[in-house]
């Protein structure tokens, strides 16, 4: 049965979240297929961004106090409204600074090496911030990042076996930081049986989800995970540089903050200004200063997309979304060297279509050109996000008739076959 134009449309007729889309700012005839780096505006993430705003307009310092959103709480209201997309207790996510300021700060809080269990175990596919921050944090403990960073190989440079990182977690393994999904192939790593494997080894485990928040449902609790943490501007649509969150399991609750500052006071305690802090006792002890306010306040808005959705019809969605689009690009692009680099069963594909080709970063400029804003990915993958809160499946069909008639009529070649500086 070959797919069709008519088929896409019969699809979105029946798409329970079809009506979401109108919610956001798609630009007229551009196939935004970039929501995993930057998610779109939508109406209300920009009715909170101008209501934080007027309360900075109206109230000046009693903002803080006063308002729809007081400002001195906001980062524990939006933990509370992020919990259930994490699969997390209220006070056990804050929402506070950004992915990798927030795995230096649990890093520095849960690594704790004693004796021989000195290592931190990580992967050698994730994204290059998240090593630098472990890096980083060894050398500030005196240990040497090329003899106590290990990083687990992928077989195929694209995916990584759970088996192959179950076998590195060895008794000098003190902490694991890994992805949930990884960036590139989009490959959902088994959360629940690394932590399990992770904890009968005595080893703390935490989950850096910047690809996973907003696209699949979590369930950190009941696995067990020790801490997580992740941006806000991807899935989640919070906007260029939103303030991202963390999560800690309420067993932690109690752990100091390896980076400490006044925000990680318990609130009553705030403004005694003691020079002997009072942590939190939950969550909230491992924020640092003062709340990026003005880039935290989108999330509001957006958060309540999420709840009205629901994650889990959002899963559902961008699994038949992605599927359509495997499908297409299986039946229209056979011809011209591609090769479909994200793993193919609905248990272990995240949100988005990882295609390689060795002419990648040239496709990508024809795309653009052609208003399929899709992203590169060094040295030779495009990333294509098809979002279930915004894109429609024929979006998806047109993209891969456009990417056809690229390769068809040979449009890349006019293209210099490098990125762009943000590619
Ligand atoms: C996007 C992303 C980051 C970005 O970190 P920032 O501190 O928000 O710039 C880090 N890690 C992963 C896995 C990401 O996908």
């Amino acid at each position: 049965m070959s797919l069709t134009r008519e088929n896409a449309q019969q699809l979105d007729q029946n798409d329970q979240l079809a009506k979401f889309r109108d919610e956001f700012y798609v630009q007229d005839g551009v196939i935004y297929l970039d929501g995993n780096s930057l998610g779109l505006l939508s109406k209300r993430a920009e009715k909170s961004l101008l209501s934080i705003l007027d309360s900075w307009k109206t109230y000046g310092i009693d903002g803080w106090t006063n308002g729809e959103y007081p400002w001195f709480y906001l980062s524990e209201t939006l933990g509370k409204k992020m919990a259930p997309l994490v699969g997390a207790k209220a006070n056990e996510v804050i929402v506070s600074g950004s992915t990798t300021v927030n795995l230096h700060q649990l890093v520095s809080s849960f690594y704790e090496p004693k004796g021989k269990k000195t290592k931190i175990l990580a992967d050698e596919l994730n994204f290059p911030s998240d090593i630098y921050a472990l890096k980083s944090q060894l050398k500030l403990k005196g240990y040497d990042p090329s003899e106590h960073l290990i990083r687990v190989k992928s077989r195929d440079g694209l995916t990584l076996h759970e088996d192959d990182i179950i076998e590195k977690m060895t008794d000098e393994v003190a902490l694991i930081v890994l992805p949930s999904i990884l960036y590139r192939s989009g490959q959902i790593l088994d959360m629940k049986r690394l932590t399990e494997e992770a904890h009968k080894r005595n080893i703390l485990i935490g989950f850096d989800l910047c690809h996973s928040i907003g696209a699949i449902p979590h369930a950190l609790d009941d696995w067990g995970v020790d801490f997580a943490f992740w941006c806000n501007y991807k899935h989640i649509n919070a906007g260029p540089g939103s303030v991202a969150a963390l999560y800690v399991n309420q067993k932690h609750f109690g752990k100091r903050p390896g980076l400490a500052g006044w925000f990680s006071s318990k609130k009553e305690k705030q403004f005694d200004m003691e020079h002997t802090l009072t942590p939190a006792e939950d969550a909230g002890a491992y924020q640092i200063g003062t709340p990026h306010v003005l880039s935290t306040a989108p999330l509001i808005g957006s958060l309540e997309i999420f709840h009205e959705a629901g994650i889990e019809n959002i899963r559902k969605k961008s699994l038949q979304l992605t599927q359509f689009m495997i499908d297409l690009i299986k039946q229209e692009l056979n011809d011209y060297g591609f090769s479909l680099g994200n793993p193919l069963e609905d248990n272990k594909r995240g949100g988005h279509i990882f295609l390689e080709h060795k002419e990648a970063a040239r496709i990508c400029r024809a795309l653009k050109d052609a208003k399929v804003i899709p992203d590169f990915r060094a040295p030779n993958g495009i990333r294509l996000a098809p979002v279930a809160l915004y894109n429609t499946f024929e979006e998806v069909w047109q993209s891969v008739q456009i990417l056809k008639d690229i390769m068809e009529n040979e449009r890349y070649k006019k293209y210099e076959n490098n990125r762009e500086v943000v590619a």
